[in-house]
């Protein structure tokens, strides 16, 4: 693992968490209920402990089932409210939970990898990105997180292991991790 380590970080200014695959089971593609969404057993545990990095979390999650009818938008909300309660239970400091909902592609598209719900956080929050963290589980999120220099880490749960070879490929994640409990005791233990 030693090019992968994260050195010399403290504190991010930010940690973006993609949402399916990432903190949540995704064994179908997308979700549209609150019945089908499932935290990983570990992830509040995880999420905890990323928490002592940072006074900023935010989720960023690729939505097109928006556009194409298979999420409606009032499950997408129930789901969104679900997090933010459970999250404010755990005294995690969740921001703000962006989502792109259609399938327009291009760099600065809202869909990851394009970079515009980045560039929103920044502004809306005054976030320095290059001092942030991206986490996610498929090719797009790091992509998107080397797009505006933010540091990675890939996770081999949801589509992690689809994407693996192609992460590793393009060297564009800091570091793999088997999912976001070892990730976070990878990072905090440091
Ligand atoms: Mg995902």
């Amino acid at each position: 693992m030693g090019n992968y380590r994260l050195d010399r970080i403290i504190k991010f200014d930010a940690i973006f968490f993609d949402r399916d695959g990432t903190i949540n089971e995704d064994l179908f593609g997308y979700i549209n209920s609150l019945e089908e969404f499932k935290y990983f057993s570990f992830s509040l545990e995880a999420l905890k402990n990323f928490s002592s990095l940072t006074d900023n979390f935010f989720i960023v999650t690729n939505q097109s089932g928006l556009e194409t009818g298979v999420v409606k938008l009032e499950n997408l909300e129930l789901i969104n409210q679900k997090i933010f309660s459970d999250f404010k239970k755990m005294k995690l400091p969740l921001k703000k939970i962006y989502y792109a909902n259609s399938y327009k592609e291009g760099f600065d598209e809202m869909r990851k990898p394009g970079i515009g719900m980045f560039n929103i956080a920044k502004s809306e929050f005054d976030i320095n990105l290059e001092n942030s963290l991206m986490i996610g589980d498929t090719y797009s999120d790091m992509l998107a997180g080397k797009r505006v220099g933010m540091k990675t880490i890939f996770l081999r749960t949801g589509f992690g292991e689809r994407y693996l070879a192609q992460v590793k490929a393009e060297n564009i994640a800091d570091l793999i991790c088997d999912n976001l409990l070892t990730a976070s005791l990878e990072v905090i233990l440091k």
